[in-house]
């Protein structure tokens, strides 16, 4: 069975096409600046050589049918007729409480999904665009939902209110959801297959840190917290999100800096984290260079993210009341050995036994990074959403035929 995974943004489109018999990646590219006369569409077929096309791309739906003529071309195309597309499996950050679980697209499914567009206005309106183009371009092939929120949906009351009058609860569904669901999920099973051992007998903190940034308490394979709350701003400090503040400074800046709730919702969004801080911009590998050359502004910008998270897995460690491992995954996580160090360098007190040479060591795999004495294992484990959405969908397929 192949699988189209699709990851529709407002003015792009990412996609990954899996041959589920060997999970393995037939091709994959992604449709930048939809909605401009210069959209850039990138192709990769496995083992093939790339292709580039700036064209005009209006809309998602045209963003699809031009995906669709590669992956069908007589010398770029991996497959020979549409029909070979069994499913599309779609990533949606927001399913609110309504989706534990992901599901198949139907027309409920989408009133669902159109009714949570208040609490994720920047990516399930577009999303939305993802499915209705598919349904344009491919009408008779399934497709499935899996949500970024769904892995959370475990987390108890205690964890998931806000300590705020219950009435915004009640009427408006404000509360933590949590994101990067399918990656933490993911890198939590891992994590128990590599450490061998049953992954409902561990207690993991999972850090997905990229450009955006989340912590997770996972007991039993169940996530029981975590750091992004009602939207992705809450939480560890990120690439140009603040995470974690006082929320009276929000009505004294307006006030101090007149500022609107557009205005004021940009700066924490788009202008805070390690670009606020470090005056440099938001990635680490540029941080972390100007940091070793004796920027000052750069190495407040990394002690206070590291500080930050390092904050966070010690929270989650007494909220589990133990930890048997530490997860890094994403940009950050997977790729700065510096981060890791510094973090397990001040976690000694849980027993953490940094392997100084295995976390450093040049390598894109798995590993685990700490001595076999070391209390606390941690590990650095590559990410891989658009994998977990394939599974989902391919699962969902399985279970829809076998009921028909
Ligand atoms: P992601 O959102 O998971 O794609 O992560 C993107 C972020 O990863 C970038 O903003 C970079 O800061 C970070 N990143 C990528 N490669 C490295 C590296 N070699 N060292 C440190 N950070 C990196």
């Amino acid at each position: 069975m192949n699988i189209l995974v699709i990851n529709a943004g407002s003015s792009s489109l990412k996609f990954q096409l899996y041959a589920m018999q060997w999970e393995s990646v037939l091709a994959k590219g992604k449709v930048e600046r939809i909605g401009m006369d210069s959209a850039i569409l990138t192709y990769e077929p496995t083992d093939m050589r790339e292709v580039r096309e700036v064209s005009e791309i209006l809309e998602h739906t045209t963003a699809i049918r031009k995906m669709l003529k590669l992956l069908l071309h007589p010398e770029h195309g991996v497959l020979k007729d549409i029909h070979e597309i069994n499913a599309v499996g779609h990533r949606v950050v927001h399913g609110g409480e309504s989706f534990s679980g992901s599901a198949i697209v139907d027309d409920e499914v989408k009133r669902e999904i159109r009714r949570l567009f208040d609490l994720a206005p920047l990516h399930n309106p577009a999303h939305m665009l993802g499915i209705q183009a598919v349904e344009a371009n491919m009408p008779s092939v399934p497709q499935a939902v899996v949500f970024d929120t769904a892995f959370h949906q475990t987390m108890p009351p205690v964890a998931y209110l806000y300590p705020i009058p219950m009435v915004l609860y009640k009427k408006h569904q404000i509360r933590r959801y949590g994101f990067h669901g399918t990656s933490h999920a993911y890198v939590s099973e891992r994590a128990a297959a590599i450490l061998g051992r049953p992954l409902e007998d561990l207690k993991i903190v999972t850090c997905h840190i990229g450009n955006g940034a989340s912590c997770t308490a996972v007991m039993n394979g169940k996530s029981m917290d975590t750091s992004m709350g009602m939207t992705p701003l809450e939480g560890l400090m990120m690439g140009t999100r603040s995470g974690d503040i006082d929320p009276a400074i929000v009505p004294y800046a307006m006030d101090k800096e007149e500022l609107t709730l557009g205005e004021v919702s940009s700066m924490l969004n788009k202008h805070s984290g390690l670009t606020a801080i470090s005056q440099l911009g938001s990635d680490m590998r540029e941080i972390t260079e100007a940091m070793e050359a004796g920027d000052r502004s750069a190495r407040l910008a990394f002690e206070m993210y590291e500080y930050r998270l390092r904050k966070y897995i010690g929270a989650y460690a007494a909220a589990m009341n133990g930890m048997d491992a530490i997860v890094f995954t994403a940009g950050v996580g997977e790729n700065s050995a510096v981060l890791r160090a510094a973090v397990c360098r001040n976690l000694s007190f849980f027993g953490v036994e940094l392997d100084e040479e295995a976390n450093s060591r040049r390598e894109s795999g798995e590993r685990v990074i700490t001595r076999n004495s070391s209390r606390v294992q941690v590990l650095v484990i590559p990410t891989n959403e658009e994998l977990v959405i394939a599974r989902e969908t391919h699962q969902l397929i399985l279970n829809q035929n076998n009921v028909v």
